[in-house]
Order: C-alpha cells, then sequence, then structure tokens
C-alpha cells in the first residue's frame, strides 16, 4: 500500500497514525465487541469518548473554564447563520471584516438575520492579504467583529489579532485551528469545521464564551440555539460519534507531537514550498502578499494557464493530489494541514524545481 501526498483542501490528510487506530479498533471498541459507530450515545463507554475529545481540546489550546465546547452539525457554513441568529440582536449592528470567500458567505447569512457593516475588506486587492490592524473600522458598539483566521481559497492568514475595544471576537479558525497557539480568551466565539485540522466531516467545534451564550433568545429553534447545546454537553440528540471519535484520535496525536512542534513543523513546512516560489523568478507566483502568507495554504500561479494544466496533470501523475486551486478562483493550492508530513511538502518543493528546469 502506498499513501498518496495528499494536498486536499477539505476534507483533508489525517494522521496515519490515527488511522490505523482506528482500524484496530473498527470492530471491536475497547472489548465492547462493537464497533464505537454502534455504541449508544447514551452509553457510559461513548461518554468516556465525547469527554475525553472535549477535554483534550481545553488542555492543548488552553480554553479557559468560561468557555463551553460545543460539537455541532451542519459545517462550518451553519455557523455563517447560528452565529447572527445567536449573538445578533434587534437594533444592533455585527461587523464582518471581509478576507476571502468564507467571509463573504458569513456576512451574506448575517444579512439575513439583522443589521451589518463591512469594518474592512481586501476585496478590490483580490483578497491577497489580510487588512493592517490600522484599517479596522471598529467603533466598540457592535454585537461581534466576524473575521476568517485562514483563508483557505486565497491563503492568506491573520498573523495578529485585532484589538476590537471590547466587541466580543468571533472567528471561523476552521482551516487553522491548533496550526498554532492563540489566546482564546482574546475569542469571544471561534468555530471551526473538523475535516481541515481537527478530523473527518461531520463535526463542527463550537467554542464560546459563557455570557454570549445568554444572548440566545428562548424563541430560537432548538438546535440552532447554542444554549441547547451547552446545557447537555452537546447530547441533546445523537452527535455525529464516530467523527467525535475520530476527533479525540487526532487530539490526542496532537497532544503526543506537543502544539509547539507542530507550529514549528508548519512553519518548516510552508518555507519550504515558499522558498520555490520566491526563488523561481515569477514562474511561479504567489497570491498573497508575503506578510499574509498562509502556514496551511499555499496558492501560486504559473505564467499561463497551459502551463498550470501542465503542471496539474504532471503532478497528479507523479502522484500528488489536490494540487489545483479553488474552483471559484482557478491556480494551484498545496493544503499543508498539521498532519500532511514533512516529507511530502519536501516531495512536492523537489517536484516545483524539476518542472520549473524543464519549462
Ligand atoms: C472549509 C471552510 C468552510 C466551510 O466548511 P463546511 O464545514 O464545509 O461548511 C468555512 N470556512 C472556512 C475558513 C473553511 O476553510
Amino acid at each position: 500500500m502506498k499513501r498518496a501526498y495528499n494536498f486536499n483542501a477539505g476534507p483533508a490528510a489525517l494522521p496515519l497514525e490515527v488511522l490505523q487506530e482506528a482500524q484496530a479498533e473498527l470492530l471491536d471498541f475497547q472489548g465492547t465487541g462493537m464497533s464505537v459507530m454502534e455504541l449508544s450515545h447514551r452509553s457510559k463507554d461513548y461518554d468516556a469518548v465525547h469527554e475525553e475529545a472535549r477535554m483534550l481540546l481545553r488542555e492543548i489550546m488552553d480554553i479557559p473554564d468560561n468557555y463551553d465546547i460545543q460539537f455541532i452539525q451542519g459545517g462550518a457554513s451553519l455557523q455563517f447563520y447560528m452565529v447572527p441568529l445567536n449573538l445578533l440582536a434587534e437594533g444592533q449592528t455585527a461587523n464582518y471584516i471581509l478576507t476571502g470567500s468564507w467571509s463573504e458567505k458569513a456576512l451574506a447569512e448575517a444579512e439575513k438575520v439583522g443589521k451589518t457593516k463591512v469594518g474592512a475588506s481586501t476585496e478590490g486587492e483580490k483578497y491577497r492579504r489580510i487588512p493592517n490592524l490600522q484599517e479596522l473600522e471598529i467603533s466598540g458598539d457592535e454585537a461581534y467583529v466576524h473575521i476568517t483566521s485562514n483563508n483557505t481559497i486565497y491563503g492568506t492568514q491573520w498573523q495578529q489579532f485585532p484589538d476590537t475595544k471590547g466587541v466580543p471576537l468571533v472567528a471561523d479558525m476552521s482551516s487553522d485551528i491548533l496550526s498554532r497557539p492563540i489566546e482564546v480568551e482574546r475569542f469571544g466565539l471561534i468555530y471551526a469545521g473538523a475535516q481541515k485540522n481537527l478530523g473527518p466531516s461531520g463535526v463542527t467545534v463550537v467554542i464560546i464564551r459563557d455570557d454570549l451564550l445568554e444572548r440566545s433568545k428562548d424563541s430560537l429553534p432548538t438546535m440552532l440555539s447554542y444554549v441547547t447545546y451547552g446545557r447537555t454537553r452537546s447530547l441533546y440528540n445523537t452527535p455525529p460519534t464516530f467523527a467525535i471519535y475520530m476527533l479525540g484520535k487526532v487530539l490526542r496525536w496532537v497532544q503526543s507531537q506537543g502544539l509547539y512542534n507542530i507550529t514549528k513543523l508548519n512553519e518548516t513546512k510552508a518555507k519550504l514550498l515558499y522558498e520555490v516560489i520566491d526563488g523561481s523568478n515569477g514562474f511561479y507566483r504567489g497570491h498573497a502578499e508575503p506578510e499574509s502568507r498562509s502556514l496551511m495554504n499555499v496558492t501560486f500561479n504559473l505564467p499561463t494557464a497551459e502551463l498550470e494544466q501542465k503542471f496539474l496533470a504532471e503532478a497528479k501523475e507523479a502522484g500528488f493530489v489536490g494540487l489545483g486551486g479553488h474552483r471559484s478562483v482557478g491556480g494551484c493550492r498545496a493544503s499543508i494541514y498539521n498532519a500532511v508530513p514533512l516529507e511530502a511538502c519536501a516531495a512536492l518543493r523537489d517536484f516545483m524545481l524539476v518542472f520549473k528546469a524543464r519549462h
């Protein structure tokens, strides 16, 4: 068996050890004689899995006690609507910083719920950069300020987070959660679909500060209220048990590697590829401006569309998977999340160097 060089943007590569563990336990989870998929979500065995995942995330991210950790279905895309539904009251305004397609989508959902404004946008520059902190218009009386910490499609990432004058900062961290340490205290709410850095698709992690739970109106649909998940430890109805089990395994893997080491490795991996781009005399053209570059998604173009097609075809032939840019922007993109090994990035670097030399 040969594992692919997997640069998929999401669902994405998982640590080999995690897959092997899941394989070994598939038919008989810890002596139960059942797969974890077959356990009752009300059983003690499943409850231990559920609680361990929450506990590990709290430990690794150093999440303070006044934040609840929730597991919700519907992807990050449902959070685009749940955030304003729960946090944006009548008469208030939500502030969205636009740094790419995902922030645009989040804003579009908020507009269905209430009043919004755009505190900054780099759309005019094809989302090549994150706005400077001085460019942000935050008045201080908004319901919240929403950012996308890593722009999966454009390959940009916030390097510093804004001071929001006491307004809760809400972040979509789907594509860079656990890629680097962050200060959770600076955020009111963090959400992330699991399928990039945390596990398989099917579960979305929400980290919400307790005081924000008080904003949800009682009249909200039960399944769309953060209060429901908070009250029941995300066990109001059947949670995505297998996805949470896999999330727990990925978290244990992160803990064993150490978040510090993972961050360093992510920097090394990204550097391998950005150095090829920067040293290519314009053959490879990075989409993101250097100071906004993402450690998770490396986006680039080639001199012509024909060469891009050739690059992608030959890369595929050579065993590289998922290097095509998002359908909305084209070009090339290497997604190098936590579980993508250094060797895969080194192999891609070598391939890029050889391809350039031949063309
Ligand atoms: C992938 C992604 C999404 C969409 O996630 P779904 O779980 O498919 O809804 C949203 N935001 C960001 C930043 C993403 O990378």
